[in-house]
Formats: C-alpha cells, sequence, structure tokens
C-alpha cells in the first residue's frame, strides 16, 4: 500500500534531484492551500514525496522498501527555517538538496504548530525578577523593612495600565473589529493552519482608547526606576527567599511576573540562632568562676549586665529569658526565646609563686 512518491511528483524514477525539485515546486505552488483553488492533502502529498525523494538515503531506502519505512522517522528533511515564511520556497532550498537535511520527527513539527497556537492563547505574563538583599544578623531576628529600586518593566504610571490618555473615550479595536481575537494562516512546507490568537492592539478588550498615553503610547507599561518597599519579617534564614506577587516585569496586556527576594543573613560577630534561642559562648578568667562577676555583655538588645555566680562550671549554661529570637512574627517582647551563654573558664598556663602558694593554699582546704 505504500505510495507512489514519483506518480505523486510526475516525475520517472530516474528523475534527478533537480527534476524532483522542479516538479515539487510546480505542485507546490498550484495545490498551495492559501491559494483559492490550492488543496491541502495535494500540497500534502507533494511535500511528503519531495521529503522523501530529495534526500539521496531516503530515496534509496523508498527505492528498495517503498513508503513503509518512513513510519518511524520523520518524513522530509525540512529546513526550520521556511515556516512562517512565507510563499517562499528559497530557503527550502537549504534544508532540500545536498544531503545535509536538516531531519526532525514529524511529532515535532505538529507540536510545535498545534501546541505553539494553543500556548499563544494563553494569557501573558512578564518575566520574573530575583534579587539578592543582603541583610544583618538582627534584622533577620527582628525583621525589617527595606527599599529596593529596580529599573524594569511596569505597569505605567501615567494611564495604569490602560494604555488611554487621560479621559479619552474607548472606541471598536480596528485590528480586530471588536472581536478581540484574530485569525491567521501559518503557512508552512508540510501545509497552512488557522490559528486564532487574542489581539495583539486591544488585548482581548475589542476595544482601544481614542488617544493613546502619551507616556507609553498605548502599550501600558514602561520601562522606569521603581521604588519597591519590602517587608522581610523577623526569623528568615539566609538564603530564605520571599516572593511579591505581580512585582516582576509588566507585560503589555497580560500579567506581570513576581519578584522574588533572596536573603543573604550576615553572620553576627558573638551570637548565632539555636532555634528560638541566641546562643554564643563566653570565655571568663579561673579566679572569676571561682569568685563569681559582673560581666557587660553586648546583646542584641544592647548591652546587659550578666551576674556570672560564684563556683559557675565550666560549659554551664547561663539564660537570658526573653533575650532570643521572636516566636511570634510582630516580635513582641514576651515572646521570645531567651539568650544562652555557655561559660568557659580559662586555665591559667602558669602560676606565678604568689599564686601557686595560694593554689595550694586551696589545696589544703580540701578545694
Ligand atoms: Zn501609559
Ligand atoms: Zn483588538
Amino acid at each position: 500500500m505504500s505510495k507512489d512518491y514519483y506518480k505523486i511528483l510526475g516525475v520517472d524514477k530516474s528523475a534527478s534531484g533537480d527534476d524532483i525539485k522542479k516538479a515539487f515546486r510546480k505542485l507546490a505552488h498550484e495545490h498551495h492551500p492559501d491559494k483559492k483553488d490550492g488543496n491541502a492533502d495535494k500540497f500534502k502529498e507533494a511535500n511528503e514525496a519531495y521529503g522523501v525523494l530529495s534526500d539521496e538515503n531516503k530515496r534509496r531506502q523508498y527505492d528498495t522498501y517503498g513508503s513503509a519505512f518512513q513510519n518511524g522517522a520523520g518524513a522530509g528533511g525540512f529546513n526550520p527555517n521556511d515556516f512562517g515564511g512565507g510563499f517562499d520556497f528559497s530557503g527550502f532550498q537549504q534544508g532540500g538538496f545536498g544531503g545535509a537535511n536538516v531531519e526532525f520527527d514529524l511529532g515535532d513539527i505538529f507540536g510545535d504548530f498545534f501546541g505553539g497556537g494553543g500556548r499563544r492563547q494563553q494569557q501573558r505574563r512578564g518575566s520574573d525578577i530575583s534579587v539578592d538583599v543582603p541583610i544583618s544578623f538582627e534584622e533577620s531576628i527582628f525583621g525589617v523593612e527595606r527599599t529596593i529600586v529596580l529599573n524594569k518593566t511596569s505597569v505605567c504610571a501615567e494611564c495604569a495600565g490602560s494604555g488611554a490618555k487621560r479621559g479619552a473615550k474607548m472606541k471598536t479595536c480596528h485590528t480586530c473589529n471588536g472581536k478581540g481575537k484574530v485569525s491567521e494562516v501559518r503557512r508552512s512546507i508540510i501545509g497552512s493552519f488557522q490559528t486564532t490568537r487574542t489581539c495583539d492592539t486591544c488585548h482581548g478588550s475589542g476595544k482601544e482608547p481614542e488617544e493613546k498615553c502619551p507616556i507609553c503610547y498605548g502599550a501600558g507599561i514602561q520601562k522606569r526606576n521603581q521604588e519597591i518597599k519590602v517587608k522581610i519579617p523577623s526569623g528568615l534564614e539566609d538564603g530564605e527567599m520571599i516572593r511579591l506577587t505581580g512585582a516582576g516585569e509588566a507585560v503589555s496586556g497580560g500579567t506581570s511576573g513576581d519578584l522574588y527576594i533572596k536573603v543573604h543573613v550576615k553572620s553576627h560577630s558573638i551570637w548565632h540562632k539555636d532555634g528560638h534561642n541566641l546562643a554564643t559562648d563566653l570565655s571568663i578568667k579561673l579566679s572569676d568562676a571561682l569568685l563569681g562577676t559582673n560581666h557587660t555583655l553586648k546583646t542584641l538588645d544592647g548591652d546587659i549586665i550578666l551576674k556570672i555566680p560564684e563556683g559557675v562550671a565550666h560549659g554551664e549554661i547561663l539564660r537570658i529569658k526573653g533575650k532570643g529570637v521572636p516566636t511570634t512574627p510582630r516580635g513582641k517582647d514576651g515572646h521570645r526565646g531567651d539568650a544562652l551563654i555557655t561559660i568557659h573558664i580559662t586555665m591559667p598556663r602558669k602560676l606565678s609563686k604568689d599564686a601557686r602558694r595560694a593554689i595550694e593554699d586551696l589545696k589544703k582546704e580540701g578545694i
């Protein structure tokens, strides 16, 4: 049941590459579906035949096995430049002759046409933007508000995206005559396809302003510096992201993308997070450990006098209640973890004579 490609193109089995090309071009012009008396089926058939006979290898296979062989691979050596290229086959020659054919699966071609048409009907969406924002450790604990300036495509400040001059009346869109959609025929080497897409002029509303916005010339968007206030909540970890929906790039007639704020938390010289607690190590002298002392400690809430009790042990953890990480987003006092201070006792490396004597006295006391 194999098709006779030679018969379809009207050439005989000994036809040269040139003859095949000429025959195909003649048929393609004759049957092109864009023409009044065009014939899509015949056009496709001619394409299929040409795709095989113009390729030396495929032609040889076809001569041996018939047209059944092409069920697997693509039927033709099409040049992707041809698609949408109008009624001009000059591009086709690049792919069609010389043996260096660009091959791809027919499934891809159809997917491109039909899928592509379908995608175009979805609402347009601007690109997402990602911004890195460094914050201090304190800011990560308590939260902070930042103003960032982005040079991006934004909704036009003058017309708020309508594209209309202030007070302008609306009229029926001249591109789509109020339908909101336009149909177009996409030509290709394997036939023509009608696709319908949203009108670019009115973005589907069917109306356009009588006078356009003087700032964006009707686009509804403009590239400009925009200040964006970002509330960075308390408790974010280094590398965490905040998404601001709709704060990305704007797009004409569609929804804006999102803005992602990636937070970089600088580490603190003293404190680190331990769940909802803040933790640090504190080295004290042996005598302070034995006798007790008051130590001025820098905390995120300012300086605090830490009372180190006499006889504190190495590794003992002292706790300052309520000076840790806020456990509620608002971060009100009373809803915070604690500050935990781990005591390290620094042992003297070498004792002076007096010190040795004193320690020996301690020893006698059983200490
Ligand atoms: Zn505008
Ligand atoms: Zn329109």
